[in-house]
């Protein structure tokens, strides 16, 4: 897209610019409006050869700021006086291909989120400071060859080094600086004995010697394939829907490699990656071609050398959380998303755009298959399937001998406290464990208990800045709000009246840990969570034992629930199915069925029949009937039917605007007058629900409440959401509260 022609036709003529219409620059400069900002050219610079997606130091306020080139205009609002110019051009050729410029112009106006905030989100941090050129590695250490092979007891009176010493072989590919649980000094000292060094990783990944060899493909897997393979060259929308273990990353794997044999790049799109290095590991481990991961536990320099080796086209497969759905693919032939329905496919903060949807825009802008992937496809999905907007592939059933699990409700009512597990459940693990199969029990709340009550006065452990309870975290010996992050030490007594007498309330993964340990002392057990997997590394650890056997027991929330293969794995117990049972959220019952069945799902997946058991005190609850005796599928029907009747997405369109201040008063205000400005505008068949206080009214200190619109279709809301939004901006109060507009919202807190 170069400047339009005529618009230097009279420079011959004169001989001088000034009077010359010359390009207006319209640059999208992070800031918190809703709007582009007109810049001239920088010095020396011919702004006719700009295109679109080039990078440009701008002043803006009294600073300056790194924007992105949307477009070269022939006027401006602003009068050509008062009109800045640029103070550097970034890039000589486009960062952004014109297929990513226009994604992040459509979200940013279909979530209405300010452009340039939006490219920002879209871009690297370095690129987004400023980076110029390419860059060739990240610096990493890993062992010598005298490192490698050194006795480890040589180091017995150096437990650091020590430590070190073992991360390091634990990643023979080497790790960051930063990821290295080390000081300088130990880090000195093993470098001074010449067993660690510092070496540079080239950002394209090398691929494998020798690929895995595909397996042959069962008749419902290669139908999908075929299927999807007949499209390809064109868009298509494709609901590839199969249980846990039904092979659908093997279907994923099949059309990559039919992809990359067109000689085009195929982008991945996965929840949460930290959770899924198995997945990634299958991925490396089959194609000729290199892959670039991208996900939030990289580096700025990693992140950047992986996305370069995509936007340059060398990485032919890119797997990444959210953002990656922004990356420049020059070659793009494929979209995949897989795990589809998970909520973590849309950003909650900032920018609160779906990735899932974008990536089924950009695959449509692009013209290639998007093929989305869930064993429990969210509804909106399935909706699409019904009005013939998505193709179902359908895998009926798992690869090889695995069988479907057994699923049983387990009534814990009556059933003696002090015990979490039912005597039933005790049993069935005395069972599958003798037998040699590995427990995984799930329990969807880390800590130790959920609360700390004194019994004496009643007092709770209430956290002072939220409307909600610490969690005690015993080993930690620490109070923590699991909402806002606030913490203090355990109080040895009730701070309101003294007494020792305080009781931990309920259960956290923390407490069936030690439950575990005094029940079944000869087991070793592993627990994962978000406080057994902080350090960089430490989840890859704990799977690896998980998979390898060594611990029989497993015992964690969701991150365990996710995703991964533990073959030996013959019996999971959920052990608190009641927690999701009566939320308000209309999409709580969906996420409930969806991750019953994912954890189900991680039971007897390869040749040892599984049994599932849940732990409920409402074993006659509709959902946990249906669920159980008749599956998914069935659950997923009659929620939709309800959905329908209750006139909630995916038959409806929502936008949820969230407003927080210092005061409730406040809050609430600012939304009424946000509600009045709605009414006023004629909302045609809109309608404006509340305002009223977040279901957790007070969060880290600060009042929260929200408003809700709610419309039949997509299209009237939008219309509404045009004018109101820029009303929003300049409503009295908007000063005083911090608002947030979601489009599309995935949940209502
Ligand atoms: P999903 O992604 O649906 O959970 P996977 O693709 O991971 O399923 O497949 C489950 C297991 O079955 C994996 O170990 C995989 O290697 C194996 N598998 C998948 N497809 C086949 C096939 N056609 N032949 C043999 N094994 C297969
Ligand atoms: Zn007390
Ligand atoms: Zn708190």
């Amino acid at each position: 897209m170069g400047a339009k022609p005529g618009w230097f036709a009279r420079r011959g003529m004169r001989g001088r610019i000034t009077d010359v219409k010359t390009p207006i620059l319209h640059i999208a400069v992070p800031s918190p409006l809703q709007r582009a900002f007109d810049y001239r050219a920088p010095p020396a610079c011919n702004p006719a050869g700009l295109q679109p997606g080039v990078r440009l130091r701008v002043p803006f306020g009294r600073g300056e700021r790194v924007g992105v080139l949307l477009e070269l205009r022939d006027r401006s609002e602003v009068p050509a006086g008062k009109l800045k110019a640029a103070h550097a051009l970034l890039d000589d050729a486009p960062l952004l291909p014109p297929d990513v410029l226009a994604l992040v112009q459509w979200a940013s106006r279909y979530y209405r989120y300010p452009i340039g905030e939006a490219l920002a989100t879209a871009l690297p941090v370095l690129l987004r400071r400023g980076h110029k050129g390419r860059i060739a590695g990240v610096k990493e250490w890993r062992l010598t060859e005298a490192g490698r092979t050194v006795d480890a007891a040589q180091l017995r009176r150096a437990p650091r080094q020590l430590a070190l010493l073992q991360q390091l072989r634990r990643h023979p590919a080497g790790l960051p600086r930063e990821a290295l649980e080390a000081t300088a000094a130990t880090l000195r000292a093993l470098a001074d004995k010449g067993w660690v060094e510092e070496g540079e990783r080239p950002c394209l990944e090398a691929i494998p010697a020798e690929p895995e060899p595909a397996p042959l493909l069962n008749p419902g897997q290669a139908a999908a394939v075929a299927a999807v393979r007949a499209g390809m060259g064109g868009y298509g929308a494709y609901l590839l829907e199969g249980v846990t273990g039904s092979g659908k990353t093997e279907v994923y794997m099949q059309l990559i490699a039919a992809c990359l044999e067109q000689g085009r790049q195929a982008l991945v799109l996965v929840p949460e990656i930290g959770l899924t290095p198995q997945l990634v590991a299958r991925f490396r481990g089959r194609f000729r071609e290199p892959l670039a991961v991208l996900h939030s536990g990289l580096n700025d320099r990693e992140r950047l050398c992986a996305w370069q080796s995509a936007a340059a086209g060398e990485a032919a497969v890119v797997i990444g959380t959210r953002s990656a759905v922004f990356t420049p693919l020059p070659r793009l032939g494929l979209v995949l998303v897989d795990e589809e329905h998970d909520a973590s496919l849309k950003q909650q903060e900032g920018f609160r755009y779906s990735a899932r949807d974008l990536a089924v825009w950009r695959a449509h802008r692009v013209g290639v298959p998007a093929v989305l992937g869930s064993a429990t496809p969210s509804l909106e999905s399935l909706h699409n399937v019904n009005l013939g907007r998505y193709r179902r592939l359908h895998l009926p059933e798992r690869t090889g001998s695995a069988r479907p699990p057994r699923v049983g409700l387990l009534d814990i009512r009556r059933q003696p406290l002090d015990s979490p597990l039912a005597p039933a459940l005790q049993a069935a693990m005395e069972r599958h464990l003798e037998a040699g199969g590995q427990v995984l029990l799930f329990l969807n709340r880390r800590g130790f208990a959920p609360t700390l009550l004194c019994h004496e006065c009643g007092w709770l452990a209430d956290c002072p800045r939220c409307d909600a309870h610490m969690t005690l975290h015993q080993r930690a010996g620490r109070l923590r709000c699991h909402h806002c992050g606030h913490e203090r030490a355990l109080p040895p007594q009730c701070p309101a009246c003294g007494s020792p007498d305080l009781l931990a309330l309920g259960r956290g993964t923390e407490r069936i840990e030690d439950y575990l340990a005094a029940r079944f002392p000869d087991q070793e057990t592993i627990r994962i969570d978000r406080d057994t997997t902080r350090r960089k590394g430490a989840l890859e650890a704990q799977l690896a034992r998980a998979t390898e056997g060594q611990a029989r027991i497993l015992v964690g929330t969701q991150m365990l629930a996710k995703g991964h293969h533990f073959p030996q794995v013959s019996l999971v117990a959920i052990l608190d199915a009641d927690q999701g049972l009566f939320s308000n959220d209309f999409r709580a019952p969906e996420r409930l069925a969806q991750l019953i069945v994912q954890v189900a799902g991680r039971a007897g997946r390869a040749d040892r029949a599984g049994e599932v058991l849940i732990q409920t005190h409402h074993p006659e609850h509709p959902l946990l009937l249906q669920l159980v005796l008749q599956g998914y599928g069935a659950f997923a029907e009659a929620a939709l039917a309800e959905r329908q009747a209750a006139g909630y997405p995916p038959f409806a369109s929502l936008a949820l605007l969230r407003a927080e201040a210092s005061g409730r008063e406040v809050a609430l205000a600012f939304l009424e007058k946000a509600r009045d400005a709605a009414l006023a505008l004629g909302p045609g068949g809109v309608q404006c629900w509340g305002p009223v206080p977040a279901p957790m009214e007070r969060r880290a200190g600060r009042y929260r409440a929200q408003l809700l619109l709610q419309a039949p279709e997509r299209g009237a809301l939008q219309q509404l959401l045009d004018p109101w939004v820029l009303q929003l901006e300049q409503l009295k109060g908007a000063r005083k509260v911090r608002w947030s507009l979601d489009v599309d919202p995935v949940d209502t807190f």
